[in-house]
């Protein structure tokens, strides 16, 4: 039987991030993920990228996860292929409730930057791949857990793996958290959200915007040169019928639906997905600890979740660090309630705020819509408080 401290399943970006920090800590480790980034990504010329088209999944990378992920050489390489920095962050319902959040406010060069996640992922794998202390199972599967109070035993396809930690990293269905019997609370939002990779009529923009529209939001991420990320939320009829459009007639949908700053558009690719919220009711059970969406997936709308995701990794590599500095056991029950008492409620008080600004926007007319314009008039005329949500907002 193989024997490592610590067993991660689920190579995502946050799962891969965990490895590398904690790897960094002298652990031994291992990742199993079902699949591995695309093999020209792990190998050593950067250059594959320029053949390759935009990924639909991207996301917003906040300036605190930035720094963690320059931290541990992750951010470095990222950069060097592509991604694209934002300076401002534009959010309206009427032209008279325009408010706009600019890196100046918080002293910043920028606010984050969108990047496709697949390269997120592909550098951290490259990072892995640095440390002696990181073997990778992948093609792999976790097929079973069998928990003890110090150590699981885990079976992954044919092979049994003893570890003194088992993390589970392995996403919003995560088997991990199944198997060790952690229930969740949350609902389906009865919303979906339409990806849209598009080409703009605009160069490269440096602002990422959400325009709210009867309480169904659309927002554009920039990305690198002539080229944009559009997110549509609606019911999951509407999205499926856009879904089943072809380029050229969702093109004019955008164009009807979306703000008129757009500019001409052509629609390059598109993709669907369910919106749930969903919080495990622990994240620490035993010697199992559960990270990034395997433990909370949030409403996409701040393009907050991978976000909370790195600060999970970066709370419990700290825990870990302090725990081995002061001779504690890194696993013992103690040091690991310390990384829950530190995110549940973090990402509870994001995921909550969320939800109210989610639901605020959804009421199409009468008070709530007055006061939420009125809100967003404020906003822009809040000076330092605006500049604190600001900050927590890009993780500062
Ligand atoms: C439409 C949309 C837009 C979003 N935009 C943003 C944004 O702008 N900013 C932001 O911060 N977040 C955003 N998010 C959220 C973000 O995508 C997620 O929070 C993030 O992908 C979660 O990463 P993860 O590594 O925890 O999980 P995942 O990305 O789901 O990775 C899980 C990994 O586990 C592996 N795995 C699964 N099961 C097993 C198994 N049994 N055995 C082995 N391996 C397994 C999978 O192959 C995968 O590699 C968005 C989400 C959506 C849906």
């Amino acid at each position: 039987m193989e024997r490592f401290d610590c067993l991660i399943i689920g190579g995502g970006m946050v799962g891969a991030t965990t490895a590398v920090a904690l790897a960094e800590l002298g652990l031994k480790i291992a990742l199993v993920d079902t699949h591995k980034p695309q093999p020209e990504l792990l190998a050593e010329a950067s250059s594959f990228i320029d053949t390759q088209d935009f990924n639909l999944r991207v996301s917003a990378i906040s300036l605190g996860s930035e720094q963690f992920l320059q931290q541990l050489q992750i951010w470095q390489q990222v950069l060097e292929w592509r991604a694209c920095p934002y300076r401002r962050l534009g959010v309206w319902e009427h032209g008279m409730s325009y408010a706009e959040f600019h890196c100046d406010q918080i002293k910043q060069s920028h606010l984050g930057h969108i990047v496709e996640n697949h390269l997120l992922q592909a550098s951290a794998w490259r990072q892995m791949q640095n440390k002696p202390n990181i073997t990778v199972f992948a093609p792999a599967n976790l097929q079973a857990i069998d928990c003890h109070p110090d150590k699981v035993i885990a079976r992954i396809d044919d092979k049994e793996i003893y570890c003194e930690l088992l993390l589970g990293a392995d996403g919003g269905n995560s088997n991990v958290r199944r198997m060790a019997e952690i229930g969740t609370s949350g609902w389906d939002y009865q919303h979906s959200a339409m990806l849209i990779n598009v080409i703009t009529e605009h160069e490269q923009q440096d602002i990422t915007w959400q325009h709210f529209i009867d309480g169904a939001p659309v927002a554009m991420l920039p990305l690198p040169g002539n080229r944009a990320s559009l997110v549509w939320y609606d019911k999951p009829n509407t999205i499926n019928e856009l879904a089943n459009l072809s380029n050229a007639q969702l093109q004019q949908k955008i164009l009807d639906h979306f703000p008129k700053r757009l500019g001409q558009i052509e629609v390059v690719d598109k993709a669907a997905f369910p919106l749930v919220r969903r919080h495990a009711n622990q994240y620490v059970k035993g010697r199992v600890v559960l990270l990034g969406d395997a433990a909370h997936s949030i409403n996409p709308l701040a393009g907050q979740g991978v976000n909370l995701g790195f600060k999970d990794v970066k709370a419990l590599q700290e825990v870990i660090a302090t725990a081995i500095g002061s001779g504690e056991h890194y696993a013992s029950a103690k040091v690991l309630q310390r990384y829950e008492k530190q995110r549940r409620n973090d990402n509870l008080l994001m995921m909550t705020t969320m939800d109210l600004i989610y639901r605020g926007f959804k009421q199409p007319s009468g008070p709530i819509k007055l006061l939420r314009n009125l809100g967003l008039f404020g906003a822009q005329r809040l000076g330092p408080i605006k500049d604190k949500v600001l900050a927590y907002a890009c993780g500062l």
